[in-house]
């Protein structure tokens, strides 16, 4: 499994993610980024490119092993 990880002390607000990938983000109350889905088995294109497009790299997806979060390196 991987998690979405929204860093609200990062994200500005911009809207691309919730623009490119509306399935997987929405803004909370303070106009901030927050991932709907947490939890996901894939990385489809929609989410990919929602990451990329994080001005700030505010969003981390990271692999949930044996309980254990590791934050994944970069995506290339
Ligand atoms: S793309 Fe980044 S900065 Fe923009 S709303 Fe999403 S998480 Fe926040």
């Amino acid at each position: 499994m991987k998690k979405i990880m929204v860093n609200e002390s990062l994200c500005i607000g911009c809207g691309a993610c919730v623009a490119i990938d509306p399935n997987h983000f929405d803004f909370n109350s303070q106009g901030l980024s927050t991932a709907k889905i947490e939890d996901v088995e894939n990385i489809d294109q929609n989410l990919a490119s929602a990451v990329e497009s994080c001005p700030t790299n505010a969003i981390k997806i990271a692999e949930t092993e044996n309980d254990t979060i590791q934050e994944m390196p970069e995506a290339a």
